[in-house]
């Protein structure tokens, strides 16, 4: 059992532990009770003997979830957590301070397969995905390290969610526990980049967990050229799941839609985006990226930005503009991590 990490086991797993290790049963809710306030360190549980914190970290992974680096951004107040992980692979979280609280940006993966060619996770070796338990201390090791509680989650740090799907799924399900950290489904957004038959399947779980698609652009030509996933599924199987998951769910689907100079900011895109979204419950999301050192992306202008919204909007599709936080800490996905694993390889 020593391959569980502690912050995978649910109240119930408890229970049946504390049985089987003949502990009394309300030692359970006091240990669970720990773990959803992100400690992962036996030796702050200390309501609980320490006979049974022996047997806890005889029988499941403690400890393997390390603060390797804390940046606080001077502009916005952006927060940056990279963590190391038991087994060496390194991730980032992010928090945000939005109105009316605190919201983190979580990695699902530790790096990513999906290549795309403006991210920096994409250009380092993939490591591994996460457990349910690795992504829930990204919200409860960093809650508490705040010292503030986190309203709500985007899991749109490093890595695809549904290219670890089964995890990300439990990952929901303990997020939610009342027990445990409480945090509704409405209040998490997942991220993909388009990965259609895990969109269907995600359509029939019935969550009330927002859906948001890294698009990026507004035909496969194009797409192709940014997301190699592009070359896995058209535009035309994308739109139509996500069609089905509107019609099913009768919830709102939000788009990325990263805006780079010269490449996927011009009116005539704008005017393709008109057309592939008009009529459908969706919503755009500009992004103004930060830039990627070591890709040749460059932000599209202030102004290119708002053109593009504007012809978005006179075609009648809901449309903001959102600028990327933390700029000055490279709070984009996987910056710092690709920095840090870089510096080890020199
Ligand atoms: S943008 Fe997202 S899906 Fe694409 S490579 Fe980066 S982490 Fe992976």
């Amino acid at each position: 059992m020593r391959d569980k990490f502690c912050l995978d086991l649910t109240l119930e797993d408890l229970n049946a532990w504390c049985e089987k290790r003949e502990v009394p049963k309300y030692r359970a809710s006091q240990i669970y009770g720990w773990l959803s306030s992100g400690t992962v360190d036996t030796a702050d549980m200390t309501n609980v003997p320490k006979n049974v914190r022996s047997m806890l970290e005889e029988d499941f992974i403690f400890g393997g979830f390390e603060l390797r680096e804390h940046l606080v951004s001077k502009i916005d107040g952006t927060e940056k957590f990279v963590y190391g992980l038991y087994d060496g692979n390194i991730i980032e979280t992010v928090a945000m301070r939005y109105k009316p609280g605190i919201s983190v940006c979580v990695s699902s993966q530790a790096g990513c397969k999906m290549g795309c060619a403006f991210c920096a996770s994409a250009k380092i070796a993939f490591g591994r995905s996460l457990s349910a338990g690795e992504i829930l201390a990204q919200i409860s090791v960093t809650q508490k390290i705040i010292g503030e509680r986190i309203r709500s989650v985007v899991i749109m740090g490093i890595g695809e969610p549904f290219d670890n799907y089964d995890n990300v799924m439990r990952f929901i399900k303990l997020a939610n526990d009342p027990e445990g950290l409480g945090l509704g489904a409405r209040h998490i957004t997942l991220s993909t980049c388009g990965l259609v038959p895990r969109i269907e399947e995600f359509t029939k779980e019935g969550l009330q967990v927002n859906l948001s698609i890294s698009l990026h652009a507004p035909n496969d030509e194009l797409r192709k050229k940014l997301m190699p996933v592009a070359k896995a599924y058209s535009i035309e199987q994308l739109m139509n799941a996500c069609k089905e998951y509107t019609k099913a769910t009768s919830r709102r689907i939000t788009f990325e839609y990263s805006l780079f100079a010269g490449v996927n900011d011009t009116p005539e895109c704008a005017r393709e985006l008109v057309k592939l979204l008009k009529g459908g419950l969706y919503h755009v999301n500009l992004i103004s990226a930060n830039k990627v050192p070591g890709t040749v992306f460059q932000s599209a202008s202030p102004a290119k930005v708002k053109q593009f919204r504007d012809i978005l909007t006179s075609g009648g599709i809901n449309a903001t503009i959102r600028r990327e936080m933390g700029s000055d800490i490279m709070a984009a996905c996987g910056q710092l991590r690709r920095g840090k694993i870089e510096e080890a390889q020199c």
